[in-house]
């Protein structure tokens, strides 16, 4: 998933200093957003190979034809609700590998199953 523009994605980051300059137990740690991602890929019915979490300068997250998943480290400061945007994104490109009509209603309907 990628990130979109260097500007938004600066703003993004000054927002993120500026939030958790008081509150740094904000962070969700790293074993909560693995968890997080197999909760999502068993709804989903997909079995990523391997799931890895490094700093990314482009992308959220990417994955790999054999499987593979790597999400942003960065994620870890984002909120709930966009670290699954792109877990659900990104699992669903073990089914779908483009973002054509049947990749959007799929991953709109995992979101909004997810809002209630
Ligand atoms: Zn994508």
């Amino acid at each position: 998933m990628q990130k979109r523009t260097l500007i938004q994605q600066a703003a993004r980051s000054k927002k993120i200093k500026h939030d958790l300059a008081p509150r740094m137990e904000e962070l969700v740690p790293a074993s909560i957003f693995h968890s997080e991602v197999h909760t999502w890929a068993k709804r989903i019915g997909v079995a990523p190979k391997e799931i890895r979490l490094r700093p990314m300068k482009r992308k959220w997250a990417s994955c790999s034809i054999r499987g593979r998943l790597t999400f942003d480290s960065a994620l870890l400061h984002e909120p709930a609700a966009f670290r699954r945007e792109v877990i659900v994104h990104e699992l669903l490109h073990l089914k779908v590998p483009n973002h054509g009509k049947v990749f959007k209603g799929l991953l709109n309907s995992y979101l909004a199953q997810a809002a209630h």
